[in-house]
């Protein structure tokens, strides 16, 4: 592991260790591992080294670089920066490099932060293992016979690998609780609307948030007050209203309410479901009322997801034409030019995906099934709304099983899909949640606690996962 991000940065400010070193070190772990676990799709070896340059003189010079000075991050390779290659795991993408950055990016440059390569992830973020990457999967670091969870699997094992102390990642149905989980970190998705997704290449545009991978809450916390925050680039970033995440740190849960959601919990395997109980028993001593509550409306996340996040695919992914990005695949018109490029330059899942939505959007079923999928995705949301009456925040599993083995789920898309049946129901509604690690289970692999909040109310996250943290079993 390395040094968390808070003590990087207040190193690299006062001059007690440079940028120019911590972003050797994080070079040199990648150089020392990654041909093994492959978290990185590319590495800005010349990039990162001349950005610290940059930080270090600031310092010298007396200027201040900024709350994330000399601090190292990975980028899952959905997001954009202007002149590097951004492939989203795909191959019809090859050659595309973006004219803009993304603004999280821009953020996390303006704070002194480094970015030092782009992340592998499932291809346009459709998976839970990475093993849906043009490019082959990442190994999670715990175990690497083991899958690092997905989409954003490179991000995490970045972290997990000891590489950098964090990364960034897009979580439209869980791509950065489930890898988090999978791989002992912490992992944030915030409100909808919260963080910019200027920059981040859209799979499902109403459910898409970027967030971040850290080792500790406190981490996670900082690096979202700097990405999070309105951008009139994007039409659906919140004007005001943003909680304040650092200072929920040491509130304590002190008489807050916390509901241990049974539907949160049930299809999960026994050990998790224990070390959810446990972690209520951590709240609990500390001041919290746990309640029992259950909310049987989230079960029926899963299928509306798969109907609306495919739908909305189906619709951004048309623009991969052939004409305007990457890949062209030459034909003697340009229809076939078309169907030549997207069969070679998609793999099995966005090709899956992409039919289901458009099946789902076409005249004649776009009511039984799209619009079917949208009212459920209100009764989700009214249902959670609901709970909030009697409870402050919502405990439970981030997944139901922890990291599995390569090739396990790939021949059955349904038990890959039921990866996420915990943290979809968040995305629905355009609520936050949070995955806090939490001990292992019995093969060493690390398990993961989620918790959720009502929308705008991040901070609630932050006060309690703060609290699990100190609490969680070494
Ligand atoms: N695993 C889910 C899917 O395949 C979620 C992906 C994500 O959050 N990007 O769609």
């Amino acid at each position: 592991m390395t040094d968390s991000v808070l003590t990087i940065a207040s190193e690299v400010r006062s001059g007690t260790r440079t940028a120019a070193a911590t972003i050797r070190a994080s070079l040199d772990a990648i150089a020392a591992r990654d041909d093994e676990l492959h978290a990185f799709l590319y590495v800005d070896d010349l990039g990162a080294r001349a950005a610290a340059i940059v930080v270090d003189a600031a310092v010298e010079a007396g200027r201040d670089p900024g709350p994330l000075a000399g601090v190292p991050v990975a980028l899952k390779d959905n997001l954009c920066v202007r002149g590097v290659a951004t492939t989203c795991g795909s191959k019809i993408l090859d050659g595309w490099k973006p004219p803009y950055t993304a603004t999280v990016i821009e953020r996390l440059v303006a704070a002194g932060a480094i970015p030092i390569g782009k992340t592998n992830l499932d291809e346009f973020a459709m998976g839970s293992s990475t093993e849906n990457s043009a490019f082959g999967p990442s190994r999670n670091p715990h175990d690497p016979s083991k899958v690092p969870g997905g989409s954003s699997g490179g991000s995490a094992v970045a972290v997990a690998a000891g590489y950098v102390p964090v990364a960034l990642g897009s979580d439209t149905g869980g791509s950065i609780r489930q890898p988090a989980a999978f791989c002992g970190l912490v992992g944030y998705k915030p409100t909808y609307g919260h963080v910019s997704r200027y920059g981040l290449v859209a799979f499902s545009s109403s459910l898409d948030q970027i967030g971040p991978f850290t080792n500790t809450v406190a981490d996670a916390a900082l690096i979202s007050t700097v990405i999070c925050g309105h951008d009139p680039a994007d039409s659906t970033s919140l004007a005001d209203g943003y909680p304040d995440l650092l200072g929920a740190l040491d509130r304590g849960v002190s008489g807050l309410r916390v509901g241990l959601c049974s539907d949160l919990l049930n299809g999960a395997d026994e050990e998790i479901v224990a070390k959810v109980r446990a972690a209520a028993q951590v709240l609990a001593a500390a001041g919290a009322e746990i309640i029992d509550i259950a909310i049987p409306e989230l079960r029926l996340g899963l299928s509306a997801y798969y109907l609306l996040a495919p739908a909305e695919a189906s619709s951004n992914l048309a623009r991969y034409d052939g004409v305007r990005f990457g890949l062209r695949v030459e034909r003697e018109d340009v229809a076939a030019m078309n169907v030549a490029t997207r069969t070679a330059g998609f793999g099995a899942e966005v090709k899956r995906r992409i039919m289901l939505g458009t099946y789902a959007l076409s005249a004649g079923y776009y009511d039984a099934y799209y619009g079917q999928a949208q009212k459920t995705r209100r009764l989700i949301t009214n249902a959670l709304n609901a709970a909030y009456t009697s409870v402050d925040v919502l405990l439970g599993a981030t997944t139901p099983t922890t990291a599995f083995g390569f090739g396990d789920k790939v021949a059955d898309p349904m038990s890959m899909y039921l990866s996420d049946l915990f943290t979809i129901p968040t995305n629905l509604a355009g609520h936050p949640a949070l995955s806090v690690p939490f001990g292992v289970g019995a093969t060493g692999m690390p398990i993961g606690v989620q918790i959720l909040a009502p929308g705008r109310r991040d901070d609630l996250l932050f006060q309690v996962g703060a609290v699990l943290e100190n609490g969680a079993p070494a």
